[in-house]
C-alpha cells in the first residue's frame, strides 16, 4: 500500500480520536507520529489505521487505536516519565509512549512474540528496553516507576506491580475476568493508594509465565 494513502489513514484516526474524546495533544501527536501499519503484517495494513484491534503472532491482539488512546491519556505522561509496559505484543503501545519521551521498559511473556517485537522495536525506537518474563512480576531490577500500564485483562492488581509504583505514581489497568473495568490507581507521596473506574473493556487475559523470570 502506499505510503500517501497509509498517512491519510493515520490523519483519519487521529481526528476519530479526537471525535471520541481524546483531549491530549501530547497523546494524539505520539499517536500522528508512530506508524501502527510497521506492528502488524502488511495484508492488515489497508486496516492498519481503523479504530479496531487486529491479529498479531501468538494469536494475541494489538489493542484499538482508541483503547490505547484511552489508557495513556489516563496515564498522563509527562516527558523523562520512566514508564513499565505490561504486555508489549505487538510494540505498538510501547513505541506510543517512547515516542511522548518516556523512558520505556516492557515485559511480554510468549518468547516467539518477544522476539519478532525485538525485531521491530530496535529498528523503529531502540531506546526502550524490552524483557521476555512474567507481568505479574514486574520488572524489579528496573523499578521503581513513575508510571505502570498494563494492556492485557488481569485478575486483580498484582501486588509486585503496586510494589514498584513510585510515590505519586499511576498505574492504569483494565481489572477482570472476561471483560475488564478499567482502573487508574494513585499512589500519593505517603504511598497511599486510591483507585478511580473508567468504565468497561475488553482485552486479551493476563495469564501466568512459569518458566522464566525477569
Ligand atoms: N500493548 C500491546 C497489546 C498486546 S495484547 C500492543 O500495543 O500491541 C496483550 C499482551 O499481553 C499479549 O501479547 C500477551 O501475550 C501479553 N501478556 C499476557 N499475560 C502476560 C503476562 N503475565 N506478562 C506479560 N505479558 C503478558
Amino acid at each position: 500500500m502506499d505510503s500517501f494513502l497509509l498517512q491519510g489513514a493515520k490523519r483519519n484516526m487521529i481526528e476519530t480520536l479526537r471525535n471520541k474524546g481524546i483531549t491530549d495533544e501530547n497523546v494524539l501527536s505520539a499517536m500522528e507520529k508512530v506508524d501502527r501499519h510497521l506492528f502488524v503484517e502488511s495484508y492488515l495494513w489497508s486496516r492498519a489505521y481503523n479504530d479496531t484491534p487486529l491479529p498479531i503472532h501468538c494469536g494475541q491482539t494489538i489493542s484499538q487505536p482508541s483503547t490505547v488512546a484511552f489508557q495513556t491519556q489516563l496515564l498522563s505522561v509527562g516527558k523523562n516519565d520512566k514508564i513499565l509496559e505490561i504486555g508489549t505484543g505487538s510494540g505498538y503501545q510501547a513505541a506510543v509512549l517512547g515516542a511522548m519521551g518516556a523512558k520505556v521498559f516492557s515485559v511480554e511473556r510468549h518468547v516467539d512474540l518477544f522476539v519478532k517485537t525485538k525485531e521491530i522495536i530496535s529498528k523503529i525506537d531502540p531506546k526502550i528496553i524490552l524483557r521476555c518474563g512474567d507481568g505479574f512480576a514486574g520488572l524489579l531490577a528496573f523499578a521503581p516507576f513513575n508510571r505502570i500500564i498494563v494492556t492485557c485483562g488481569a485478575p486483580n492488581v498484582p501486588p509486585a506491580l503496586l510494589s514498584q509504583l513510585a510515590p505519586d505514581g499511576i498505574m492504569v489497568i483494565p481489572v477482570g475476568q472476561g471483560k475488564q473495568v478499567m482502573k487508574r490507581i494513585i499512589k500519593d507521596s505517603n504511598g497511599e493508594v486510591t483507585e478511580e473506574s473508567y468504565g468497561d473493556f475488553v482485552f486479551v487475559p493476563m495469564l501466568e509465565h512459569k518458566s522464566k523470570r525477569n
